[in-house]
C-alpha cells in the first residue's frame, strides 16, 4: 500500500487554501462540506469565492504567501499554477508538519483527496494514489450507481441507535451478529422505501429480542481453482460472515483478499506437515474454533467433495455435534478445461467424463485402467504430474492409443497459467520438457486437441520439442 487512506476531522478546524480560482472554488466547496475553516491567499478571488466571503464561509486572509499562514493550519492546499510557489508552499508546509496537497503534483503533496461516494455519513473513498485518477473515478462512479441513494438515511438512522444499541449489546461479537441480522431483514428496505417510523419499530423490535447465544458453525466453501471471478455468491458471502477461515495452500491469494479484514487466516496446507496428523489437526481446529461460537469457513481450492476430504471433515464435525453447510465450488476440471478451450464432452468426440486421481503408486493400482483406456472418454487427471510415464505406459497397455490427445494445464485459470498441448506417447516428455509444477490438471481425450484452436486465454498451447528434448537428455 502505498498510502495509508484515513479520514480527517476537519470542523472548526483552519485550512489554508493558496489560490483563488475555479480549481481552489472546487476544493474549497468540498472542505466546506467536512465543515472546515478556509482561510484563502490568493490576489483576486473568483465570483464564487467573493459570494462566499459575502456569506461569511471563508476569510481572505492576504494577497501573497508567507509561511508564517500556515503556522496555525491543520492542512494546506495549494492550488495555483504558478508551480516555483506551488514548491515553496510545499517546503514551508513539509518544514511545520502541515499537510499539503499540491492539485495535480503528486511529487509535492504529502496528502492525496480520493474520489468519493458521499453517502454521509457514509463515505466511501478511492483513491490510485495519484497515479490513475481516471480510473479511481471510474471506480467511484460504479460504487455510486451500487448503492441506494438510501444508504446515507440508513447509516444516519444506526447512527441515532448507536448509543442504544450498544448499551443493550455491549459485547462486540454479539453487536456485531446482531447489526448483520438486522441488516439482512427488512430494515434497508423500509428506509430505501422512505418507511422510517416503520424502520425504527423495526430497530427496537430486534432490539427488544433477547440476545441469541452465539453458535458457531463450519461452512465448508469451495474457493473454486483461483480466479475470484469464479467463486460462488455464497461463497462470497461466507468469506465476509467468517471469524476464521482455515484455508488450503491452492487457495489463491486473489480469493483470501475478499475475505472480512478482520477474519483471522490460518493456512493449513498439507504441503509441509505429513498428511495423516494433517488432516486430525484440522479436525481438531474445526471443532475446536466452532465450539468457541465462531463462524469457521473451510476454504478448499475447487470443489470440497472433489479429491477435497470435505467428507472427512463433515464425518468430524457430525460427530462432534457442530452445524455445518457446504458450499459447492468450481472443480478443477472444470476450470482448467473453460480456461483452455477444451470442450470436455464434445459430441463429436466424448460420451463421458471421468474425474480420476492418480496421486501415488497405491492409488494407481487400484485404479480400473481397462475402463479408463476405454474409447470415446475424457479423462481428468488430479494431483497425476508425478508418475506420468506409468500413467501412460498403463493407459496405452490397456488399448489407449498412442496418439490420444493429451492437455497438461498449469495453473488454470490464473494470471500464470500455461498450457502444454500433446500425445499421450509423449506426455512424460511434454511435461519434463517444459518443467510442469503444481497445481496442474491433466485431461486425456481426444477434445485436448481442441486447445489448439480454441484457447481464449492466456498464452497459446505450449507443445513439446520432443526430440530436441530427447537428445538434450
Ligand atoms: N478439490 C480440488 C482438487 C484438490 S486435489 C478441486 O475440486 O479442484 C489438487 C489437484 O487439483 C491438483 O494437484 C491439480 O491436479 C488440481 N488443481 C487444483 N487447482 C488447479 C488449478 N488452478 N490448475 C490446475 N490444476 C488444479
Amino acid at each position: 500500500m502505498d498510502l495509508y487512506p484515513l479520514f480527517a476531522d476537519l470542523k472548526g478546524r483552519a485550512v489554508l487554501v493558496i489560490g483563488g480560482g475555479a480549481v481552489a472554488e472546487r476544493k474549497i466547496a468540498m472542505l466546506l462540506r467536512a465543515g472546515a475553516r478556509i482561510e484563502v491567499v490568493a490576489t483576486r478571488l473568483s465570483e464564487g469565492l467573493q459570494a462566499l466571503k459575502r456569506q461569511g464561509q471563508l476569510a481572505h486572509r492576504a494577497l501573497v504567501f508567507t509561511p508564517a499562514q500556515l503556522d496555525h493550519a491543520w492542512l494546506a492546499v495549494a492550488a495555483t499554477d504558478d508551480r516555483a510557489l506551488n514548491q515553496r508552499v510545499a517546503a514551508a508546509a513539509a518544514a511545520r508538519r502541515v499537510w499539503v496537497n499540491v492539485v495535480d503534483d503528486v511529487a509535492l503533496s504529502t496528502f492525496q483527496v480520493p474520489a468519493i461516494v458521499d453517502r454521509s455519513p457514509l463515505v466511501i473513498a478511492v483513491s490510485s494514489g495519484g497515479s490513475a485518477p481516471m480510473l479511481a473515478r471510474r471506480v467511484r462512479e460504479r460504487i455510486e450507481k451500487l448503492l441506494a441513494p438510501s444508504l446515507g438515511t440508513l447509516a444516519g438512522l444506526l447512527d441515532r441507535w448507536r448509543a442504544r444499541i450498544r448499551a443493550a449489546r455491549p459485547q462486540v461479537d454479539a453487536r456485531r451478529d446482531w447489526y448483520e441480522r438486522l441488516l439482512e431483514g427488512p430494515l434497508p428496505s423500509l428506509v430505501d422505501a422512505g418507511a422510517i417510523d416503520a424502520a425504527e419499530r423495526e430497530i427496537a423490535s430486534a432490539l427488544a429480542a433477547p440476545a441469541a447465544a452465539r453458535t458457531g458453525r463450519v461452512i465448508l466453501v469451495g474457493a473454486g481453482p483461483g480466479a475470484a471471478g469464479l467463486l460462488t455468491l455464497d461463497a462470497l458471502r461466507a468469506l465476509q460472515q467468517a471469524d476464521l477461515i482455515l484455508h488450503d495452500a491452492l487457495v489463491s491469494e486473489e480469493v483470501l483478499e475478499l475475505a472480512r479484514r478482520d477474519a483471522e487466516k490460518i493456512s493449513v496446507g498439507k504441503r509441509r506437515v505429513g498428511p495423516s496428523t494433517a488432516q486430525a489437526e484440522i479436525h481438531r481446529l474445526l471443532v475446536e474454533h466452532a465450539r468457541a461460537g465462531k463462524v469457521v469457513v473451510r476454504l478448499k481450492g475447487g470443489d470440497p467433495f472433489v479429491f477435497g476430504r470435505g467428507g472427512e471433515e463433515l464425518e468430524a464435525l457430525r460427530e462432534a455435534g457442530i452445524d455445518y453447510t457446504v458450499v459447492p465450488g468450481v472443480t478443477a476440471a472444470l476450470a482448467c478445461a473453460a480456461y483452455a478451450g477444451i470442450p470436455l464432452t464434445h459430441r463429436e468426440h466424448a460420451q463421458s467424463l471421468r474425474l480420476v486421481t492418480a496421486h501415488c503408486a497405491d492409488s494407481i493400482d487400484t485404479l480400473d485402467w481397462r475402463a479408463l483406456a476405454a474409447e470415446r472418454q475424457t479423462l481428468a487427471v488430479y494431483m497425476g504430474s508425478h508418475r506420468l510415464d506409468l500413467l501412460r505406459d498403463r493407459l496405452i497397455a490397456h488399448g489407449r492409443a498412442a496418439d490420444t490427445p493429451v492437455a497438461i494445464i498449469e495453473n488454470g485459470s490464473r494470471p500464470q497459467q500455461r498450457v502444454l498441448s500433446g500425445t499421450l506417447d509423449e506426455l512424460p516428455v511434454l511435461a519434463a520438457a517444459h518443467q510442469v509444477q503444481s497445481p496442474a490438471l491433466l485431461v486425456i481425450g481426444e477434445v485436448a486437441v481442441l486447445a489448439n484452436r480454441l484457447h481464449w486465454y492466456g498464452a497459446p498451447p505450449l507443445a513439446a520439442d520432443v526430440r530436441a528434448f530427447a537428445q538434450a537428455a
